[in-house]
């Protein structure tokens, strides 16, 4: 599909642009120009196009309101030194986008589809990508059930549109490291479940432990399986990385019940040359709590690409009826530095992309 305008476009005026982009927060404007596609069972995907960011009107009976037949996808624009306009690996969103969709019985979007919707709202909103130490512009595809239909199904028709807006860094430097609310009482994601794609639903069910996180001063949860809450998974919506005293790096396999995050991988792949040495084995809360309490875990840290990476500085829980806070022995570890730096050097163009990951915008 070719996602075009059928109108001129037409864009913001420089001073509103100028004002939005000098305090963005993390997405608090959109930009003005989407990209949307339909599908339906008979047609298949149609009506590619790009249109002004603009309200939709849907039937209250529409599928998603009812039954949150819904997924999506988030990546940045990182614009370089020299103004050129960048993807890390986008085509790992499209390919999630397509896993997802599956599993939620949605219809597969081609990856090219995709990638020429991403890249079309990056062109014709090329302005709206900031520039500065980790600005960068966020795009969010989506995909819903829209047909006006309360039976219970896999969708018949269905929506698809990518929106983005300029985005701060998600927190101020990135480097403020985080307390993390571990729940033992309420799960994200269950053996069989959706915890693999990355679905609205999932979001839904993680915001009352966040509220409880929440109420003891912490900004994160960090979820344990459902099953026997023994072992670690992830958080709501970032991925968790321990550093031990002997620098090896662990993360929990991606079984089913955890999101296998890009960033995730980034840093597994990126490990070896900062001296790191990548471990993805099960990670049981008792090791963890222990370690932490020892000296063997001597770092912990949150990765996904809102955040990038967010040190954790404590772990606050539950045990025997009491809250404890377990701090980490270094809150904010050289390991977690040198990771983080390394990621944002490469995704904004000033270390080498020794693996190929960035795309320019404007290539087809
Ligand atoms: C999106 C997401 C992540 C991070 O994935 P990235 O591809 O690194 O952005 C981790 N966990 C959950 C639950 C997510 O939804």
């Amino acid at each position: 599909m070719t996602f075009k305008s059928a109108q001129p476009v037409t864009h913001s005026d420089n001073d509103r642009l100028a004002k939005i982009l000098a305090d963005p927060g993390f997405v608090n404007f959109f930009s003005d120009h989407m990209a949307q596609a339909e599908w339906s069972l008979e047609k298949g995907w149609h009506d590619p196009g790009l249109v002004d960011y603009q309200p939709w009107s849907l039937a209250p009976g529409t599928a998603v309101f009812h039954y949150a037949q819904e997924i999506f996808e988030g990546l940045k624009v990182y614009r370089h030194a020299d103004d050129s306009l960048w993807l890390f690996r986008p085509e790992m969103n499209a390919q999630r986008f397509q896993r997802s969709a599956q599993r939620m019985c949605l219809p597969v979007l081609p990856e090219d589809d995709f990638l020429a919707a991403v890249r079309a709202l990056a062109q014709v909103d090329a302005a709206w990508v900031p520039k500065g130490a980790e600005m960068s512009y966020y795009m969010r595809p989506f995909l819903f059930a829209d047909e006006a239909f309360l039976g219970v199904h896999a969708a018949n028709k269905a929506r698809f549109a990518v929106v983005g807006g300029p985005a701060a860094p998600y927190i101020a430097d990135g480097l403020t490291p985080a307390d993390i609310w571990v729940t033992t009482t309420y799960s994200r994601a269950g053996n069989g479940g959706t915890g693999a794609a990355k679905c609205g639903g999932n979001y839904a069910s993680s915001l009352f432990a966040q509220a409880e996180g929440a109420d003891h001063g912490c900004s994160q949860v960090l979820f344990t399986d459902a099953s026997s809450h023994l072992w670690v998974e992830e958080l709501g919506g970032m991925n968790f990385f321990l550093v031990t005293s002997d620098d090896h790096l662990v993360t929990p396999p991606t079984s089913g019940t955890i999101l296998d995050g890009i960033t995730r991988d980034s840093i597994l792949t990126l490990a070896p040359a900062l001296g790191l040495t990548p471990q993805v084995r099960p990670i049981a809360l008792a090791e963890l709590l222990d370690g932490i309490a020892d000296g063997s875990v001597r770092e912990a840290f949150a990765c996904g690409t809102a955040a990038v990476v967010t040190p954790i500085g404590c772990l606050v829980h539950r045990h025997d009826g009491e809250i404890m806070r377990s701090a980490l022995p270094q809150s904010l570890g050289d390991a977690t530095r040198a990771i983080r730096r390394q990621l944002v050097d490469v995704q904004w163009g000033r270390a080498e992309d020794s693996y190929g990951w960035l795309q320019p915008v404007t290539s087809n």
